[in-house]
């Protein structure tokens, strides 16, 4: 069977890297892709912010963010998306809401395209895709902005040979070539963080390469191993996939019997390395199966083991009023104690209450403790808990 690329895009390109099994499945057979709550939780926020901008162009807003339209938006996707879970409706709103403060003030003039469309020759293939946003900075600057709502914070390295990023700035020379700096930038919603890069003619010209062999390799390929990895959890074909249900056994292939041979004890470390990630995210999945029964309320006891949702509780403190009150305890300036605290969680708060405890009576540490205590903002996740259940023992 001859497979040729209907087109090149960062997604599939990646797809082939990190799986050619899962590119077999996908783009060779074609079979349909399970539904990934995590990618569908992450196009519901794509969508709602794309029509929040949609607005802001169409109504030329120069000024506030508009909130409850985006909120609003984000309601009507969650509703067409086949999502049901609580509190991943929360999170979503609390992104967004974050993501607002953040970007508070909005300037329609400055959007230069959203969801825009590109497409490009590379030596005989079609690359195609969409920027999520860009932004004219100036005459001379463009801003490309690709939201992520993944969990993890990539790496400085992942954001700088990002290959979709890579794409992304080649598409953008050509769509707008009086632009002589291109930003390339991830905003990672969940943190409130946008990762700025950029590529030079250089990198450019290695992630070309990159990309034809891929392709290339693709269209050649007389086979398609699987290739175990740390997002086999999240596959959409994992399960079409033996080498995944094999992985779920846990067992090693390659047990190291001579200690001395460190080749080989190399290669069970990363083998047991990478099952132990692929178990972690399986052991994720079921839980939240389990989580979303135990969000209706009560208590789960399945095969000995009794499942509930214990109530974490966080504490952030108000920056002005915590200082004040350290300063009132300890003394010295308040600017001081904040460059001290790096971040005012419980945590450094905490060590910096030990720290002082020393100059304080056993009482003014206890009040100090008690007035934190008042003044932190308290707010509550729940926590999965199993416990086995204690059977009454029979008497012999
Ligand atoms: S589950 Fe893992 S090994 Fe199997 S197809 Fe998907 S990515 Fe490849």
């Amino acid at each position: 069977m001859t497979f040729k690329n209907e087109y090149l895009s960062a997604s599939r390109l990646k797809r082939f890297a990190q799986c050619p099994k899962s590119f077999d499945l996908h783009y060779v057979r074609g079979e349909p892709a399970a539904f990934n709550p995590a990618t569908t939780f992450g196009s519901v926020l794509h969508s709602a912010l794309e029509r929040a901008y949609r607005v802001i162009v169409a109504e030329k807003i120069t000024g506030r963010f508009p909130e409850d339209r985006l909120l609003a938006f984000f309601e009507e996707e969650w509703a067409l998306a086949s999502l049901s879970d609580f509190e991943s409706f929360q999170d979503g709103v609390k992104i967004l809401r974050d993501y607002v403060q953040a970007h508070a003030l909005v300037e329609h003039e400055k959007i230069l395209g959203i969801e825009q469309e590109f497409q490009f020759e590379l030596e005989g293939f079609q690359v195609r895709g969409f920027i999520d946003r860009v932004d004219r900075l100036d005459a001379e600057t463009v801003l490309i902005t690709d939201y992520k709502s993944n969990r993890a914070i990539f790496t400085r390295v992942e954001v700088d040979q990002d290959l979709q990023l890579s794409i992304y700035a080649m598409a953008a020379q050509k769509l707008w070539p009086w632009a002589k700096t291109i930003r390339l930038s991830f905003c990672l919603l969940r943190h409130g963080i946008q990762m700025e890069t950029s590529r030079n003619d250089e990198e450019l010209g290695a992630a070309r390469k990159y990309m034809v062999t891929l392709a290339r390799a693709s269209e050649q390929a007389a086979e398609f191993p699987a290739r175990l990895n740390e997002n086999c959890g999240w596959c959409d074909h994992r399960a079409q996939c033996p080498e995944y249900h094999r992985a779920l056994l846990g067992k090693v292939e390659n047990v190291c019997t001579d200690d001395q041979d460190l080749s080989a004890v190399a290669r069970e470390r990363e083998e047991v390395a990478r099952l132990a990630r692929i178990l972690y995210a399986r052991k994720e999945a079921l839980e939240k199966i389990l989580k979303r029964r135990l969000d209706e309320g009560g208590t789960l006891e399945l095969g000995g083991v009794a499942y509930s949702l214990a109530k974490t509780v966080h504490l952030s403190y108000p920056p002005d009023t915590t200082l004040m009150l350290l300063h009132e305890f300890v003394g010295g300036e308040p600017e001081d104690l904040a460059a001290q605290l790096l971040v005012l969680d419980k945590g450094s708060v905490d060590d910096l209450v030990k720290k002082v405890a020393k100059q304080l009576t056993p009482a003014e540490s206890r009040l100090l403790k008690v007035r934190l205590e008042a003044v932190a903002q308290k707010t509550y996740s729940p926590r999965f808990v199993a416990e086995r259940v204690k059977t009454a023992e029979v008497a012999p």
